[in-house]
């Protein structure tokens, strides 16, 4: 006898809820009124946004920070900075959230994607280096939830082939590589602040450099062209208005303050699923190498493998882990080198170009095999729950795997 599913009417594993997100207090309360009642709300004239970039720059170990609107802007504002125009390659991969390819689009140049390494879900250089041409200008390796992949392997690939590396640090706040925090790793690194975000505050962003001439071009392309040290209607370049208001920058700061140990609790309770869900069979956490020094655990990823659950697909495993209380997701089900908006403007781009081949037609199949069978996430958030908590999801995927794999043995009877 096996207990029988919450999906079929059983017991759940878990009634209570996780964490929610956002967290915050009479701190956060404070600091919001404080700049209101300051009367100075924009960041030409206040203090909040700057002191909170040399704040954030302490955090990652980088020399400078820039803050921004959001990571979307941040990304494309770096490889805007790192020299990436019309007709030019940008590689990156495809299991990844859109903005990262869109950043290359918007600049008019073509995201080619490389593949995964599926054990690690991340980047994997050999890919990388199969996919340079001529073209190629930069790769943005991506820190996807909150590890960074193999960067030894990337740089060396970068550096070989003189490109530029700009780190799609979104998910990767406190994440580093050898002691090195991200952002600080390639020339350029991207960080957002929107709401699911390890660090938030709404809708925000950053770009973090040990560079201090790429820091001083994104400060001006962020303020309008503007220089540091230069007249107020002194416009030296063509820049957006990426600025950060001071209620975004006061609020930052106050969330700053507890990431520290929410990083913490999440490690710890991120070791803990990996040694005991690795003991379920057809569960395969993220494997993370002895150089991801930081990881941020912006999400817990794992492997799902249906053979030793009766051969029940991705979506069955979904519905019956969530119907037994335990928040979780198919994850980028969608890659990106399938979405529309890529395709179409790739092809757009092509045709300008005259160009005949599409370098969307490289074939991606770890990524399609993580993103349509294999990959599950489970939220940040939910590593802000006690150990007992954790003990309750490697129960409820345990009792799923039991249940799932007697159901194919009471078929073939
Ligand atoms: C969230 C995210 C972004 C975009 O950041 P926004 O602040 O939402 O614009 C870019 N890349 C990755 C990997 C992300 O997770």
């Amino acid at each position: 006898m096996t207990e029988k599913l919450a999906r079929d009417g059983g017991t759940p594993v878990r009634t209570t809820p996780f964490p929610t997100w956002p967290v915050w207090d009479g701190v956060d309360e404070k600091a919001i009124l404080e700049a209101l009642r300051s009367g100075v709300w924009g960041r030409n004239t206040g203090s909040q946004v700057v002191e909170f970039e040399e704040e954030f720059a302490a955090f990652q170990g980088t020399k400078y920070c820039i803050a921004l609107v959001n990571g979307t802007c941040a990304l494309e504002l770096g490889l805007r900075v790192l020299d990436v125009e019309f007709g030019d390659e940008v590689i990156c991969p495809s299991y990844t959230f859109v903005a990262t390819p869109a950043a290359p689009l918007f600049l008019g140049a073509i995201p080619v994607f490389a593949d995964i390494d599926p054990a690690t879900f991340e980047l994997d250089p050999a890919s990388v280096e199969a996919a340079i041409t001529p073209r190629t200008k930069a790769i943005i390796p991506v820190h996807i939830a909150g590890q960074p992949p193999d960067m030894d392997g990337i740089l060396t690939v970068a550096k070989k082939h003189n490109l530029r590396v700009l780190e799609d640090a979104a998910q990767a706040h406190g994440a580093s590589w050898h002691g090195q925090g991200v952002g600080g790793v390639g020339d350029l690194g991207s960080f957002s602040f929107q709401s699911s975000k390890n660090l938030n505050c709404g809708e925000g962003g950053a770009i973090c450099t040990n560079d201090q001439e790429l820091a001083e071009l994104t400060w001006s392309v962020m303020n309008v062209g503007r220089l540091r040290e230069g007249a107020w209607y002194q416009h030296e370049r063509l820049g957006w208005n990426y600025r950060l208001s001071e209620f975004h920058g006061a609020l930052l700061r106050a969330q700053l303050t507890r990431v520290p140990e929410q990083m913490e609790q999440r490690e710890a309770n991120a070791r803990y699923l990996d040694t005991h869900l690795a003991e379920i069979p057809g569960i395969t956490p993220q494997h993370r190498p002895a150089e991801v020094t930081g990881h941020a655990h912006h999400l817990y990823m794992l492997r799902y493998d249906k053979a030793a659950f009766g051969g029940n697909d991705r979506a069955a495993f979904i519905k019956a882990l969530s119907a037994e209380g335990i928040p979780c997701s198919p994850g980028y089900d969608w890659p990106c080198h399938e979405q529309n908006a890529v395709k179409n403007s790739v092809k757009e781009i092509l045709q300008k170009l005259g160009r005949t081949d599409n370098p969307l037609d490289r074939p991606l199949p770890n990524t399609d095999r993580i993103a349509h069978e294999e990959g599950v996430w489970l939220p940040q958030s939910a590593l802000l729950a006690s150990q007992d908590d954790m003990r309750q999801i490697v129960g409820a995927v345990a009792k799923v795997q039991r249940a799932f794999s007697m159901e194919r043995a009471a078929e073939r009877v």
